[in-house]
């Protein structure tokens, strides 16, 4: 690398056209993104020099674009494009890649109009990120029912990403003062939703059961309910009471970053052996198989980074 060539070893960055190393990647403090958190985005992984479902991640991101109504002005193959770029810059074989489309900031100083924005696409690849970290994961991670409800779905719809966390967030600090590992949250209602970043399953007999609101739709989620089946497995998305959590065989969570992560506690409720479960186990270990097997994968072109 020469004195003057950018180093993109810590990740790569989309922005205004340009692409930049991570550390350079930065919005105005003027976007509605950060001042409103009127943004929405979406994070697909790489394993082994593959996207894992791209084309699954950048339908859902179309569907958050359309239910926020933002237009950053860029085609769905120009994103395939810099998606690739970002990770072909960085060099990376595992990586976090999130997409993300930002309200922008007003053209008139204090508008209070949404359309005075002009829409921002950004788009970065850094180094694999594990929401809930390996050894938790080994052990089976301990999930604490967070006295704060989730936000009801009437004024956030779950199903578009969003970073409004504030209930997340609250639930995060109240797990942590309580000795568990992250929360995760029920709905007005008492009805199962999801945590910061991951949904939320109970196994009970061969039935694999996902809620069927208040959640976003997972890709890792569908992944799983894709898999059930040749495992003997029935999956099901339904509602999950707290009492039917306690009553669970097994509990495990799902997300990109992560794929899928036992869990051994919620409360003072112990599955099994106080191990991540026989079914979860298997599970996990049949998710990732498939993607050695190259199950939903399309390669990077990582000869782009030259270009
Ligand atoms: N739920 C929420 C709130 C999330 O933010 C995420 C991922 O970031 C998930 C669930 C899991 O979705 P996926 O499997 O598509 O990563």
């Amino acid at each position: 690398m020469s004195e003057s060539s950018p180093d993109y070893s810590k990740g790569a960055a989309y922005m205004n056209g340009t692409y930049v190393p991570i550390s350079e990647a930065r919005i105005p403090v003027g976007d509605w993104g950060f001042v409103h958190s009127d943004v929405t985005y979406d994070v697909v992984h790489v394993t082994d020099g593959g996207f894992f479902r791209l084309e699954d991640h950048l339908d859902r991101f179309h569907r958050s674009l359309a239910g926020y109504r933002l237009d950053p002005g860029v085609t769905r193959e120009q994103m395939r494009h810099i998606l690739g770029r970002v990770v072909a810059l960085s060099g990376l074989q595992h990586a976090f890649v999130a997409m993300v489309s930002t309200r922008g900031v007003p053209s008139v100083y204090g508008s209070r109009n949404p359309l005075d924005c002009d829409n921002t696409f950004i788009a970065y690849a850094v180094p694999w990120v594990d929401v809930i970290k390996p050894e938790v994961q080994e052990r089976g991670a301990h999930l604490l029912v967070a006295s704060v409800p989730r936000i009801s779905p009437r004024s956030l719809d779950p199903t578009l990403k969003n970073y409004m966390w504030r209930d997340f967030t609250r639930g995060m600090f109240e797990a942590n003062d309580k000795g568990f590992d992250t929360a995760i949250l029920l709905d007005q209602e008492g009805f199962l939703t999801e945590g910061a970043g991951f949904n939320v399953f109970i196994v009970k007999g061969t039935k694999v059961i996902t809620p069927d609101r208040g959640a976003l739709e997972g890709v890792t989620r569908l992944s799983v309910l894709d898999i059930c089946p040749e495992l003997g497995l029935e999956p099901v998305v339904g509602p999950i009471t707290f009492d039917d959590l306690m009553d669970a065989d097994e509990v495990f969570t799902t997300t990109t970053a992560g794929g899928v992560m036992p869990c051994a506690r919620v409360n003072e409720r112990i599955y099994g052996n106080d191990r991540p479960g026989p079914i979860s186990a298997k599970l996990k270990e049949t998710y990732w198989r498939k993607h050695k097997e190259g199950w939903h994968m399309t390669p990077v072109n990582y000869a782009d980074a030259d270009n």
